[in-house]
């Protein structure tokens, strides 16, 4: 895992406060170096990232356990 480097930074200040973003609160998205104010306001990002990708995934609502359209059994493994 590569260092981030505040030099690298391609934002001045945090998108959630405005202040200047700070070394240690730094994460890498698409490629790019991005900063935070501090290290919660990062994690608060990295929350939501990680919101969307499982979005993605179709795992959007994990604790919903709804077992309506399940294929169950059917699954023969003969051979
Ligand atoms: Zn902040």
């Amino acid at each position: 895992m590569p260092v981030l480097d505040i030099a690298d930074c391609i934002n001045e200040t945090c998108p959630w406060s405005g202040d200047p973003v700070q070394a240690d609160s730094l994460t890498e998205f698409e490629g790019h170096v991005v900063g935070f104010c501090n290290p919660g306001c990062l994690e608060k990002f990295e929350r939501a990232i990680q919101h969307f990708r499982a979005a993605i995934a179709g795992d959007e609502n994990p604790e919903e356990a709804s077992g309506g359209c399940g294929a169950s059994g059917a699954r023969g493994a003969s051979g």
